[in-house]
């Protein structure tokens, strides 16, 4: 994995994340010389996972589960990792009770104590929704689905820590993550691919950049090279604001501060992988990573999400205000014929990882054409 000043790179990639990665292998299994830079000091972005002071396998950067309904990216990552078949779950903590999320006939049985059946919980949906159309915001959605109880119960509170806002001020799509279920299905997801890589995901990424034309350099700014490499045509996976110099302004992007804690005492500290908080406290989720990876260690390690305004741009915000300033930077974007943006940030899409590595091959499979 050299890369000398002699063997000038064809391309030059911004960002060793799942999008960057992607495209890096990509385009060195067609032949390309590719040098992928990223100013953190490891490869992996946001998927980055590595072992804590107490040997426990834990995601820096937040929980990261991998779910995905596209064989072809499931197929595409498992060239670089086995798997580990984990479906997650998680509880909401509603009142002193600890409900199923997405809400499913459990949770209504248990929140109003009732013994409905599977025919009797969606007559009871079908009851307390607010039909509203069309769902133009999350508010839209959840009362569209569920009614004013319990969009106040598990989603209004969750959603102004997380966000900052009210429900009402977010596009739709961000509460259309979350199904509403009728039977007894608790999984957090429901594609039909739900997996974990078996060593990790940074021993994924490693696989996936070990190229003999793949040249990696972490803890490298972009901004420091920029001049260097201006006529090599380049992939940019950041945020597309910064690329621009913020010549509109910033775009907005909500970060989060995660508490990570080791409890040498405790074998379990919670009964599923994370447990959401909608209601009380300042953090809104706590995640316990051995669930996730499935590792035995003694002692165990959690982490809390704060969500913070100021901070490492972790989500883009989706809302009409921050779509018609994206598209002010997409338009200048499209006229940079040499750079691709791609990515959760460059493309300022609220992306999971299947869909930017979906995102990354169609992008290389243009290039390559
Ligand atoms: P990133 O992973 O952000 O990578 C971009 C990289 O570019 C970064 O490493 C950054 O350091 C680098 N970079 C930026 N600017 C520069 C510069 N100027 N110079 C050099 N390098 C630069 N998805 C799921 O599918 N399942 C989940 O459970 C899940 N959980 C998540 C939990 C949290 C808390 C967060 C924040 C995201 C989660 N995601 C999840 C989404 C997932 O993280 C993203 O879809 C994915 O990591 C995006 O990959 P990317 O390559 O676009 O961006
Ligand atoms: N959400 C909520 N209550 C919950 C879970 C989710 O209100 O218990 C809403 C909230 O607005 C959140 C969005 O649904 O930001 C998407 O949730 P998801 O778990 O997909 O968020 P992520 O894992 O991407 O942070």
């Amino acid at each position: 994995m050299t890369h000398t000043a002699n063997t000038p790179p064809s391309f030059l990639i911004v960002g060793a994340g799942f999008a960057g990665s992607v495209c890096a292998r990509q385009l060195a299994d067609a032949g390309h010389r590719v040098l992928i830079i990223d100013k953190r000091p490891h490869i992996g972005g946001n998927a980055y996972d590595c072992l804590d002071a107490h040997g426990v396998l834990i995601h820096p950067y937040g929980p990261h589960i991998f779910h995905t309904n596209s064989k072809t990216v499931f197929e595409y990552l498992s060239r670089f990792t086995d798997w580990r078949f984990y479906e997650h779950r998680v509880l909401a903590k509603v009142g002193e009770q600890l409900l199923p999320i997405p809400i499913n006939r459990t949770t209504l049985n248990k929140l109003y104590s009732l013994n409905l059946s599977e025919e009797e919980a969606q007559a009871y949906i079908e009851r307390v929704r607010e039909p509203r159309s069309p769902l133009k915001s999350s508010e839209d959605v959840v009362l569209n689905s569920v009614g004013k109880d319990l969009c106040d119960k598990f989603f209004r509170g969750y959603t102004r820590k997380q966000w900052g806002l009210e429900l009402s001020e977010l596009s739709a799509g961000v509460a259309a993550r979350i199904p509403t279920r009728t039977n007894d299905d608790d999984r957090y997801f429901s594609d039909s691919f739900q997996f974990m890589p078996a060593q990790g995901y940074t021993r994924m990424f490693e696989a996936m950049l070990d190229h003999p034309l793949i040249t990696v350099q972490t803890g490298q700014d972009f901004e420091a090279l920029r001049e260097h490499y201006a006529g090599v045509r380049l992939i940019y996976t950041g945020p597309i604001d910064s690329y621009f110099k913020q010549c509109f302004g910033p775009l907005p992007y909500r970060s989060l501060r995660f508490d990570h804690e080791h409890l040498a005492q405790a074998e379990d500290f919670q009964a599923v992988g994370t447990v959401n908080y909608p209601n009380d406290h300042d953090f809104t989720r706590i995640t316990e990573f051995k669930h996730l990876t499935g590792q035995k260690a003694s002692g165990t390690s959690i982490v809390r999400e704060y969500p913070q305004a100021e901070g490492d741009p972790y989500y883009p915000i989706p809302r009409p205000e921050t779509e018609a300033l994206f598209k002010r930077y997409e338009a200048l974007a499209e006229q940079e014929s040499h750079v691709t943006f791609v990515g959760r940030l460059a493309q300022y899409r609220y992306y999971n990882m299947d869909q930017i590595v979906a995102a990354a091959l169609s992008c290389c499979q243009r290039l390559l054409d």
